[in-house]
């Protein structure tokens, strides 16, 4: 289980700094931390929380999160993270779904829960900061007096760990269940692709709530004895700064984070300790990924992958980054990786094997494969078709077995009889150096069925749609069909907090213009 990794790691390395909460400025060992973990799991105990009950949290990266986790993994309680960007509304449906006994929160996300207070009864909402609110009480003061001693009970690696709600950019959110078994095999897996050791210190930087930093960088690190330093939310300026002065070695950053280093002066940065620095959950494009390898000189490594599967299915390692930029590599150990046709009728069949660069959905299987939805029957049976994890992913492996992902099936553009895979139009648009960011979708046309329209953040006012036009179609760089007939150009593009592009937003906001 991950209560017994935990304390392994603990009696093996008790004086060892297991934790660093930045916001806080306190350190823990990992004794220090196991005896606050257990203080607060003696406190889950006592305000009623029993084996199998929910426990929330809307918090961002901090200790107290940490903490909540392994406190519910040493009562057996089920671990619920939520997305801290997510509206009241949103929210209020997951605490319906979930039905936790506590909610734990912080001032920063206090606005979004207190409404699902009004509107929820019987939930304890906890708060890690000092303020006084009629809905909740304060954390830490639920924990004076609570003895620090390792609560009994009795716990085997098929039962629940976690309810992870996906990030849900079509349709309502859906919790994916993960038992104990299903994180100690993705993270001893990670733990191999990543490298870790005992004196890696790790960067905490994307969001905690989601399983790429959770499950590929976080526990990893846990299960071998290295440091997770915990930094409250992602900022750019603020990472280059820690980097330096905490001696960082690893850290894990969505495409978009990365992308936002890039625009800061790097003259006084200082690499030197780090060993590796990792991206993934969403696609990097090829010219992205150039940039980030001549002007940062570090060592690079994605994962590809989704909440269902633990996340992380394929990787694409450090020597491979130029070579084959822009793919997510090949199945990481254990895992099989295949690209199947897809049907109008019903959910792809995993002996309908596609050939080389024949685009296809992405089916997986592996043992991180989550358990299912929560109370989901259906929906997990279609997902789970036949024992294959049917991802909604469109891409192709080519003639080496790299795996190439072009869109999600409900985002790909159909023009004219043609198919247009947005990812592919977004890569070229990154190659332009005045392009910061880029989005495409289709918007319906009387004429074509769908027209490809680009939405991109520019660097500089000098780009206009013509040059942009030009480029495209220049040294045959787009066939003509994919180009985009439209440019419109925007501040910003909305993405959530793992850094994944809501098209949906954007769609919506065609709608209303
Ligand atoms: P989630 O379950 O919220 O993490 O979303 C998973 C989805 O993110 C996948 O199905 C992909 O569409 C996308 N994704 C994750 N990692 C990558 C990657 N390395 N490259 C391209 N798309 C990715
Ligand atoms: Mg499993």
């Amino acid at each position: 289980t991950i209560r017994s990794m935990f304390e392994q790691t603990v009696a093996k390395y008790p004086d060892k700094e297991g934790l660093v909460d930045l916001r806080l400025g306190k350190r823990w060992t990992f004794r220090e931390w196991d005896e606050e973990v257990n203080r607060l799991a003696n406190a889950f105990r006592a305000s009623g929380v029993e084996k199998g009950d929910r426990v929330s949290t809307v918090l961002f990266n901090t200790a107290e999160f940490a903490h909540v986790l392994f406190a519910c993994l040493k009562i057996g309680a089920i671990f619920n993270p939520i997305n801290f960007r997510l509206t009241e509304k949103e929210i209020t449906f997951i605490l319906e779904d979930a039905d936790p006994k506590i909610v734990v929160f912080e001032n920063a996300t206090a606005r979004q829960v207190a409404g699902t207070a009004k509107a929820l009864q019987g939930i304890q909402y906890w708060s890690i900061d000092q303020h006084e609110l009629s809905f909740a009480v304060n954390f830490y003061q639920q924990m004076e007096g609570m003895e620090a001693t390792r609560p009994d009970c009795e716990l085997s690696e098929d039962d629940t760990y976690a309810i992870m709600y996906t990030s849900g950019t079509t349709g309502l959110p859906k919790g994916v269940l993960h038992s104990h078994r299903d994180m100690i095999d993705q993270a001893v897996i990670m733990a191999g692709v990543v490298q870790v050791t005992e004196r890696e210190r790790g960067l905490v930087t994307a969001p905690i709530f989601h399983c790429a930093e959770l499950h590929c960088a976080f526990f990893p690190r846990v299960m071998m004895g290295a440091t997770n330093v915990i930094m409250h939310h992602f900022d750019p300026k603020a990472v280059l700064t820690y980097i330096k002065e905490e001696k960082i070695s690893s850290f894990f950053a969505a495409p978009t984070m990365w992308n936002m280093m890039l625009q800061e002066d790097l003259t006084n940065a200082d690499f030197s300790d780090l060993e590796i620095g990792f991206y993934g959950g969403a696609p990097m494009a090829p010219a992205l990924v150039k940039q980030l390898h001549d002007k940062m000189g570090i060592k690079l490594l994605q994962a590809y992958g989704m909440t269902e599967m633990g996340p992380a299915i394929t990787a694409l390692m450090e020597d491979e980054q130029l070579v084959k930029a822009g793919s997510a590599g090949r199945a990481i150990l254990n895992h099989e990786v295949r690209v199947v046709r897809t049907r109008e009728d019903g959910p792809s069949e995993p002996e309908d094997i596609c050939g080389p660069n024949e685009l296809g959905e992405i089916i997986v299987r592996g043992p991180s494969m989550m358990q299912g939805y929560y109370k989901r029957p259906e929906a997990t049976e279609e997902a789970m078709y036949k024992g294959w994890y049917h991802s909604g992913d469109i891409g192709a492996f080519d003639e080496d077995g790299y795996l190439w992902v072009s869109d999600r099936v409900k985002d790909m553009i159909v023009s004219g009889g043609e198919n247009i895979y947005s990812r592919e139009v977004e890569d070229a648009l990154f190659d332009h150096e005045l392009v910061m960011d880029a989005a495409v979708i289709g918007e319906p046309d009387e004429m074509w069925g769908e027209t490809v329209v680009a939405y991109v953040v520019k660097k500089d006012e000098a780009l206009t749609a013509e040059e942009l036009d030009e480029f495209c179609t220049s040294n045959n760089r787009l066939a003509r069909y994919k180009r985009p007939r439209r440019y419109e150009f925007v501040s910003e593009l909305p993405r959530n907090a793992s850094g994944k592009l809501q098209k949906f937003k954007l769609r919506e906001q065609v709608k209303e213009m």
